[in-house]
């Protein structure tokens, strides 16, 4: 799944590409890839010109110039690709935009989870997906103030906690993981029994995770390529995840993998204690 930085990868590589274009077509080949008015999707889309390409958390949020956003969320394996040869549309291409200078974008997704969403701009901090998200890093919002009591309510295992975005959003499987490797805590250590210190080196260790992950252009673990075709190369970079059965690149023991509410979770059983 696209994470955080990949998704601003994403939104970087399309703002180079599409900001200040107009919209002259739409296709929508696979409906259901659009939440809400498939028709009026289209129509109000069709003529506008993307005024600016933003993101919060993974969701990349599409501006137009007449007031309205495509919220879009690239799910398993959603990508958008920048083309204007045909040959770049297939049988995946589920959304093509035609835009004014002949290129198109095209949102490709094989498993076809990804969603868009047409939203008033002015209103998007009342979208249901959007709402509920918790602060993310990089953010002025990060803050020990802010992540503190969201995580501390809980009393389930801090790996959970992480991964739910209406604690903190943007992180997703990989990085929590690494976040965890580099805080030295157990991925079933309850939230609850954090201290101040653990929940501070959270908070950092996020921040550098995302910045690394960017700087990076993202993981691609499974298919993920950016919108110019380029693959990221954050895999290199990962301590933990995937790693099982190779030595802790901190003290040398084995990484194991288990499952920490239903999702493969990797750690070091020797340097990262449950509290
Ligand atoms: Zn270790």
């Amino acid at each position: 799944m696209p994470e955080m930085p990949e998704v601003e990868t994403v939104r970087r590589s399309l703002i180079a590409q599409v900001k200040g274009r107009k919209i002259t077509h739409v296709e929508i080949r696979y409906p259901d890839l659009i939440t809400g008015d498939v028709d009026q999707f289209v129509e109000f889309v069709t003529g506008a010109t993307i005024s600016d390409v933003g993101r919060r958390a993974k969701f990349l949020l599409i501006h137009l110039d007449n007031g309205y956003t495509i919220i879009s969320h690239l799910r398993m394996e959603g990508k958008y690709r920048i083309s204007a040869d045909p040959s770049a549309i297939d049988k995946h291409s589920h959304a093509i935009f035609t835009l004014d200078n002949g290129q198109k974008m095209i949102y490709n997704d094989v498993r076809k989870f990804g969603r868009m969403q047409l939203w008033n701009t002015d209103e998007l901090s009342e979208n249901k997906s959007l709402k509920k998200l918790g602060p993310e890093p990089l953010s002025t919002e990060f803050t020990f103030q802010n992540l503190k009591p969201r995580i501390m309510r809980h009393h389930k295992d801090i790996k959970t906690v992480l991964l739910d975005q209406s604690v903190m959003s943007g992180l997703g499987n990989i990085y929590v993981d690494e976040v965890l490797w580099q805080v030295k805590l157990h991925p079933e250590t309850p939230a609850n029994h954090l201290s101040d210190e653990d929940i501070q080196k959270i908070i950092e260790a996020s921040n550098q995770e995302m910045d690394k992950g960017i700087a990076a252009g993202g993981s691609s673990i499974r298919t993920y390529v950016d919108a110019t075709g380029h693959k990221g190369n954050m895999q290199n970079n990962l301590k933990v995840y995937g790693k099982e059965g190779t030595p802790c690149p901190r003290c040398g023991t084995e990484i194991v993998k288990i499952k920490v509410g239903g999702r493969g979770t990797h750690f070091c059983p020797k340097c990262q204690v449950v509290k």
